[in-house]
């Protein structure tokens, strides 16, 4: 029996020290990370990414032989619940999206010398990367159809197309592109990854977009915005590319499948944030002679985010731990389960706290506000809901068959069938009454 619920003793101080350190070094910047330039955000943060490398926990992510811990997901999921309670946080400890899952792609599939020039500045935080792969005239849902082309041209690809939605693609060092590299063939077979640097030329940053998340988007580019990029006949060297050539589908598996479950984990992280604000508030809150605490609808909606919120780390839980077992590629099913059901407990949380808050709630005065229009973005992130769910139901009916006739739990059927077989003795019974 391996049913197991409790975490390691020796890595139980880790998670301890992460909190404490969350709580009291990371979260009191987020009041004021608005008002920083990129130079006063770094003379704050730099310290702290030193203070992360010090305790050992920068980049957890990787293997030892890349600077990291080569934490399995178990572990990496439990960090991420703490640092998902602020958005920041997973950028001071190392393994940002899309930073982390750029550089475990880099690690996995690109040459010894990419990996100098690209990884191992991107290790230590001194560059940034982008992965460029949705475009907005296809959907993004269907991959296959990507156009983004790269034509080889003596030991150059020429990369022609247009992207959107490239998170941090104009504070980039460097962009992933997924790109068709053979025409004809399947997708599966004809698309790969190649690495453009930034500032080659031909890359063309068109704009940050407006969106719910940061819907007035002035001054200069800064870290979370998601860029429009056309790429006019970008050379690059053959050799940026990553894995072989046609290998994009399945590097993109590879990339996407721990990127989703951490996502899940920091979203559990900022659902507990908000449900730890609605249990204060409710306690804290008179109306019509008690405290909101004491009303039953208040309790149901207390009761009910604790259930989801438990649900989804069980969930999640598990999909970790199938991931360390069986790895991520026969963990899909539970990846995209973790992902639908993470999106929806997340939403719920934060609405209900925003509700618990009354007008403070709906007003920028908390941080639920935004918590909740960043929300939003997570049913698309990674694939819409709507596509996991046919992972899901795909997987699930394999384990079924159709029937000819009544459906196998049809009563008279499985009665008539009963009565054949145990006929005899309702017979005795009943002679012998
Ligand atoms: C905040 C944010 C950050 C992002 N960051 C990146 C990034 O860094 N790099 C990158 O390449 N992309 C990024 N994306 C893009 C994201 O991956 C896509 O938005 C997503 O894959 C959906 O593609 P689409 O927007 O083209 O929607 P479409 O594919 O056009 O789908 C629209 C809708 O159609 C429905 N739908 C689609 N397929 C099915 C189906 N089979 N069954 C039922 N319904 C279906 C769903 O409701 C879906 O929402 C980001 C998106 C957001 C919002």
């Amino acid at each position: 029996m391996a049913w197991d619920f409790a975490t390691d003793e020796d890595f139980q101080p880790k998670l301890d020290w992460m909190r404490e350190f969350l709580d009291s070094e990371i979260l009191p910047l987020e009041a004021i990370a608005g008002d920083c330039t990129p130079e006063q955000w770094r003379e704050l943060t730099d310290p702290l990414k030193e203070r992360v490398k010090q305790e050992g926990l920068w980049a957890c992510h990787l293997g030892p032989d890349l600077g990291g811990q080569g934490w399995g997901q178990v572990r990496l999921a439990l960090m991420h619940e703490i640092l998902g309670r602020c958005e920041f946080a997973p950028m001071i400890f190392g393994n940002n999206a899309p930073d982390s899952g750029n550089a475990e792609l880099l690690a996995i599939g690109a040459s010894a010398e990419l990996r100098r020039r690209w990884l191992e500045p991107l290790l230590a935080g001194k560059m940034r990367s982008a992965f460029s792969m949705t475009e907005p005239d296809v959907a993004g849902s269907d991959p296959r159809l990507i156009r983004t082309r790269a034509t080889l041209d003596g030991d150059e690809y020429v990369v022609s197309g247009h992207k959107w939605f490239t998170t941090n693609g104009s504070v980039a060092d460097f962009l992933i592109v997924m790109v068709v590299t053979n025409p004809d063939v399947h997708p599966y077979q004809g698309c790969s990854m190649i690495l453009v640097p930034t500032d080659t030329p031909g890359v063309r940053i068109v704009r940050d977009i407006p969106n719910m998340g940061e819907p007035h988007i002035e001054g200069p580019p800064r870290p979370g915005g998601h860029a429009e990029i056309v790429y006019d006949n970008v050379r690059v060297p053959a050799t940026n590319i990553i894995g072989e050539p046609g290998d994009g589908f399945v590097l993109a598996q590879k990339r996407l499948g721990p990127g989703r479950i951490h996502h899940a984990m920091r979203w559990l992280g900022q659902a507990s944030r908000a449900f730890d604000m609605m249990c204060e508030r409710a306690l804290s809150r008179s109306a019509h002679g008690s405290l909101l605490a004491d009303k039953q609808m208040i309790q149901d909606m207390i009761a009910e985010t604790k259930m989801e919120i438990e649900a989804t780390r069980l969930l999640c839980m598990h999909a970790a731990w199938h991931m360390d077992r069986h790895g991520a590629s026969a963990s899909r099913t539970q990846i995209a389960m973790i992902k639908v059901y993470g999106t929806q407990m997340l939403y719920n949380a934060i609405d209900r706290a925003i509700q618990v808050h009354g007008a403070l709630g709906f007003s920028a005065d908390l941080p639920l506000e935004s918590m909740y229009r960043q929300a939003r973005a997570s049913r698309l992130v990674d694939g819409a809901d709507e596509v996991h769910k046919v992972t899901i139901s795909r997987h699930v009916l394999r384990g079924y068959a159709a029937v000819d006739g009544w459906p196998s739990e049809h009563v008279p059927t499985r009665r008539a069938a009963a009565l054949e077989r145990f006929g005899d003795i309702l017979e005795t019974v009943t002679a012998n009454l």
